[in-house]
């Protein structure tokens, strides 16, 4: 059998077998053993750079040394987000059923621009968005149309905000124009830096965000809202967007949706639902208290990446009217004009992006795969791992619970008696655990507290895993993780 580069074409297709078997035995055996890395890679920065050479090779390389390289130099500089003691930001990780999903649609590599160029993407996109919507139980007149990440979604969201505050800002832009006053968008102070980015790259600029105060328990407080929404108004401001979040990113609370939603159904402002994180739990029954009030919301951001087990990327943006997005992006050039068939759904006239990859393949692969009650049933037991975490902190005399614990985000610090400075301890004791490549956890900081964060929601972790990290919590802090 030839390993040899072929002068021209492809690689030769029993090449292509060969290869291929080996890379599936190669997953295959990386999820297998997966809980023996350490979480986090252990290399210096640069050490990868330092080990590759600094042009690409003249001639082509037998794909077996490639594959080998991937061993000696790719592996090590891996922080294992599937690992099942990833618990830092949020704990995300692909199904395997979701790299095959992957891997068909690296190998169609359709551009889902058009209907025509892409009818499979296209329609399987609008039925598995469609099955999503139902699964959340979110009201029908709801569509959906996917992007790589929440960020690009409530980007696109708040465009369409722009536009239907009707200045015609895609043909006429905003700048050097007197007749557009200040454009207001809000959301809390636990917000996502992404709504950040948006106004940034909508030219919108920070000036135009108005964060609102939380509660103790960091949800927004509406009447503050209110408030702020009057005195902006008052004062000239048009107010656009309103962006309240579902499992925020630093505590994953919940802002309360209904009340927002009065005040944007009195003012006309376009209400965005940022739960690109909580949104999973929304397949479950006993969540669903959480989404009240997200049926009256003009969009909602969801991402399957997060926690529904298919491999990153795939965010949803669900519209109650998909076309505000059309009015915002739709733009046909004579090269992409199609004739000849009834009307489509041409993915392009959605958002900045031209062609879009075959996503919905993989969400399609995930939930036929484990079924509703699969899903429901692995986000259940997440959210009793994290609940049973939370309990043992709250019964040690040594640690503190620092917020709620709606879903599967544990917020705590070490407090033993007599310590002083004890975000230096509990930095200290994160670094720690860190670098020993036992677990991976990440921090906030609540009311000025430097706070660790314990996300649960590997498809891989069990009951052991959470087990490990209490140990190696309270062995690092007998050990002098605060000396
Ligand atoms: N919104 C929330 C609440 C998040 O927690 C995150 C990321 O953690 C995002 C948005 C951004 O997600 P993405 O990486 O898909 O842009």
């Amino acid at each position: 059998m030839s390993s040899e580069t072929p002068k021209t074409g492809d690689m030769p297709v029993e090449d292509f077998r060969k290869y291929g078997y080996q890379v599936v035995d190669w997953i295959a055996n990386y999820f297998e053993h997966i809980g023996e890395n350490p979480v986090l890679s252990q290399v210096e920065p640069n050490w990868l750079k330092g080990n590759l050479p600094i042009s690409a090779p003249e001639n082509g390389e037998d794909f077996g040394s490639v594959l080998a390289d991937v061993d000696r130099l790719i592996l090590p500089a891996v922080t294992h987000w599937n690992h099942p003691n990833f618990h830092g930001l949020f704990s995300t990780s692909t199904s395997s059923v979701g790299v095959f999903g992957e891997m068909l649609a690296a190998s169609f590599d359709m551009k889902a621009m058009l209907w025509r160029t892409s009818p499979a993407s296209t329609e399987l996109e609008d039925v598995v968005l469609d099955w999503l919507r139902q699964m959340m139980a979110l009201p029908e007149q709801f569509e959906g149309i996917i992007y790589d990440t929440a960020s690009v979604s409530t980007m696109h969201a708040i465009a369409a905000a722009r536009e239907k505050a009707g200045f015609g800002i895609r043909d006429k832009g905003m700048s050097g124009r007197a007749d557009v006053p200040l454009l207001r968008v809000y959301c809390s102070e636990h917000v996502h830096s992404s709504i950040d980015k948006s106004v940034i790259t909508l030219g919108l600029g920070l000036r135009s965000l108005r964060k609102i105060a939380c509660n103790e328990r960091f949800e927004i407080i509406p009447e503050q809202l209110a408030e702020a929404i009057n005195d902006d108004i008052e004062n000239g401001l048009l107010p656009i967007c309103v962006i309240p979040t579902i499992g925020t990113t630093s505590t994953s609370s919940v802002d309360p949706v209904e009340a927002i939603a009065d005040i944007c159904e009195k003012h006309g402002i376009w209400l965005h639902v940022d739960t690109a994180y909580a949104g999973s739990t929304a397949i479950l029954p006993e969540f669903r208290h959480h989404f009240k009030g997200c049926e009256r919301a003009d969009s909602i951001v969801v991402n399957p990446h997060k926690w529904l087990f298919t491999p990153f990327d795939l965010s949803v943006l669900y519209c109650k009217d998909l076309n505000a997005l059309k009015d915002a992006f739709s733009l046909v050039p004579e090269y992409l004009k199609t004739s000849g068939e009834p009307p489509v759904k041409n993915g392009m006239d959605y958002g900045v992006q031209l062609g879009r990859r075959f996503r919905a393949l993989k969400l399609w692969f995930v939930i036929r795969y484990f079924g509703v009650e699969g899903l429901q049933n692995r986000i259940r037991e997440h959210c009793r791992l994290a609940r049973l975490f939370a309990s043992r902190v709250e019964e040690s005399p040594d640690f503190e619970l620092m917020a709620p614990v709606p879903f599967a985000l544990v917020c705590f610090r070490a407090c033993p008696a007599g310590v002083d400075d004890l975000d230096a301890l509990n930095e200290r004791l994160m670094n720690d655990i860190n670098a020993s490549g036992e677990a991976y956890l990440s921090h906030t900081k609540l009311n000025g507290k430097f706070t660790l964060r314990l996300s649960v929601g590997s498809i891989r972790v069990e009951e052991r895993h959470l087990t490990k990290v209490w140990d190696s919590l309270n062995r690092h802090l007998a050990e002098g993780g605060g000396a």
